[in-house]
């Protein structure tokens, strides 16, 4: 089975609309001819510039956060139809800075995801574990949690077009990045846990690594054969950074 791998740059809360469109102008051209899906990880405010300025161009604007009721009083949120107005492809959910900063509930995501696919998202979910239950032991308790909870609402027949990003906390915007053995191991236990549900679907379903994924050691991680792409943090807010990281994949 052929997985076609998937580059995603989480941009966080970094670039106005201009810097993203120039951004853009700047990152096309150097990845021409790209045979990997690339995707960026807008925040709001560029979401409906970046879908005008990359139509066509085979690079898919995601959101990072949303809400899983169609409207009403939530303030500050962004729901699905509110996305799929801007004709973005995606969203990632549950990353793990939603999670720690705001209060992001397993019980919320397995609403949010099974609600995005409905709209024509693509959801991408993010687990994880922090570095005290690694040395505790625990990563495999918390990822069987973190995918059956985000993957509960999900039918067997749709599992693998949800994309999961296994983001170990530890690695992620410290440098620290999982050895090949560590992050193999972590996503072929997540692929195994789709596997419970169906075996077919689990290898169709695109598994990504993040964490500290750069330039110098993206070729590396995926080469490993369970891992289906990157969430690049830091990594992606650099035009030659990302480029160089699409061009690995
Ligand atoms: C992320 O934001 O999902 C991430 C992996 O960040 P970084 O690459 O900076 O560790």
């Amino acid at each position: 089975m052929t997985r076609t791998p998937l580059i995603a740059g989480n941009w966080k809360m970094n670039k106005t609309t201009g810097e993203a469109e120039a951004f853009v102008r700047a990152l096309l051209p150097r990845i021409a001819g790209h045979t990997c899906d690339v995707g960026l990880c807008a925040p709001f405010t560029a979401l409906g510039p970046l879908v005008e300025e990359t139509r066509g161009t085979g690079v898919a604007i995601y959101a990072q956060n949303m809400h899983e009721e169609p409207s009403g009083a939530f303030t500050g949120e962004v729901s699905a139809p509110m996305l799929t107005e801007l004709d973005v492809s995606g969203v990632v959910l549950g990353h793990s800075e939603r999670r720690e900063l705001f209060c992001e509930t397993d019980k919320a995501l397995a609403k949010k995801v099974p609600v995005a696919l409905a709209a024509g998202l693509e959801p991408i979910l993010c687990v994880g574990e922090t570095e005290t239950e690694r040395e505790a032991g625990d990563t495999q308790r918390k990822l069987r949690h973190q995918v059956q909870e985000g993957l509960h609402g999900v039918a067997d027949e749709r599992l693998a077009e949800v994309v999961i990003a296994y983001e170990p906390i530890w690695a992620i915007g410290t440098g620290l990045v999982a050895t090949p053995e560590q992050a193999q191991e972590a996503i072929a236990f997540v692929r195994a846990l789709v596997g419970d549900r169906s075996p077919e679907q689990a290898e169709r379903v695109r598994i990504l690594y993040g964490g500290s994924v750069k330039a110098d050691n993206a070729s590396e991680l995926l080469g490993l054969p369970d891992v289906d792409g990157a969430l690049v943090g830091g990594g992606s807010l650099e035009v030659e950074s990302l480029a160089t990281i699409v061009g690995a994949a």
